[in-house]
């Protein structure tokens, strides 16, 4: 097997997570990824919910891991784990292989196709929580079968749960991903969920429609068009950091998730966690895998912070 390009030259820049805050709990799939973009080709690279999640929810508290990995997982994986989480107690590492997930892009670069999907160690997951993890403030269940995250919140008393996830799960689970939507604090979806969810197209109604299953704050992701927070004091709609030049949108949203969940944990506002999640997503796609997001330094952050906060209301 090759090594895991992306995180061969690892650097960890400005990595100094604020101790102090409480921990965000982060369950999802950990997985070896082959990419195909309309550009080039990479095998092996390290991906899965958690690990995009992870690289940029570090940045701002500390993280506990919930999720399993197989005996193929590589060293430099595990390195990165150790490094970036706070609390691996509900890693579980068994016999067997990793999750392992292909897709390859349109020449459009926002269709994807699902080239394979290898669960691997997933197949006989059943998630148990450990102590420190069933008492955590914020829980982030990153994208995974809805019937995953619906094992972490019968164990968990997260006083916030933000949930991620996606077509897949909406059009073959959608019972039982309805039955964990009525616990969900905030959700996020880009504008083809919500509307597969809802069938409604304007993404505005649509989210207000999803607040119905009690949901406390929903976001609709637009893409190059920004996002939209919906809750009941705000409807906030930003724009999109113009990114120059993609290079893989694999993980974008982990990051926006990760980013967003993180933010809120850390006590910030709604629409700061909009903002500072915009920004780590739009880092995202100018690289393989976490590769840009672990590099990105705070100024560069700044920068595109401070400029989507010009495009507010617009
Ligand atoms: P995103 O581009 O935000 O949809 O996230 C891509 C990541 O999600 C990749 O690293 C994949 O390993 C992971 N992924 C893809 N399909 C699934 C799935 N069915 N369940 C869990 N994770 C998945």
């Amino acid at each position: 097997m090759k090594d895991i390009l992306v995180v061969e030259e690892l650097k960890l820049l400005n990595y100094l997570p604020k101790m102090s805050n409480p921990h965000l709990l982060i369950a999802g799939s950990i997985a070896i990824d082959t990419i195909e973009t309309p550009n080039e080709q990479r095998e092996n690279v390290l991906g899965g919910s958690v690990t995009y999640a992870l690289a940029a929810s570090s940045r701002y508290c500390p993280i506990s891991v919930v999720g399993i990995i197989g005996s193929d997982f590589p060293d430099i994986g595990r390195n990165l784990y150790r490094n970036l989480a706070e609390n691996l107690d509900d890693l579980q590492e068994v016999d067997g292989r990793t999750f392992r997930w292909g897709g390859r892009y349109h020449p459009n670069w926002n269709d994807r196709d699902t080239l394979y999907t290898d669960l691997g160690v997933f197949a006989d997951y059943s998630p148990v929580l450990s102590d420190i993890n069933k008492n955590v403030k914020t829980a982030l269940l990153a994208n995974i079968h809805p019937a995953l995250q619906q094992t972490i919140i019968d164990q968990c008393n997260a006083e916030m749960i933000v949930l991620d996830t996606m077509n897949l799960w909406i059009e073959t689970t959608r019972d039982l991903l309805d039955t964990v939507l009525k616990h969900v604090t905030v959700l996020l979806v880009n504008e083809s969920e919500a509307e597969l969810l809802t069938g409604i197209s304007n993404p505005q109604k649509a989210g207000q429609q999803l607040m119905e299953y009690g949901i406390k704050k929903v976001v609709v992701k637009l893409g190059s068009h920004g996002a939209i927070l919906i809750d009941e004091e705000n409807q906030i709609h930003i724009g999109a950091y113009p990114v120059k030049n993609v290079i893989d949108p694999t993980g974008a949203g982990d990051v926006f998730a990760g980013t967003f969940a993180a933010v809120l944990n850390s006590g910030g506002t709604a629409k700061e966690a909009l903002v500072q999640a915009s920004a780590l997503a739009s880092v995202c796609v100018e690289g393989f895998g976490v590769e840009k997001i672990l590099e990105c330094d705070k100024d560069e952050i700044n920068k595109r912070i401070s400029y989507i906060n010009t495009t507010l209301g617009l």
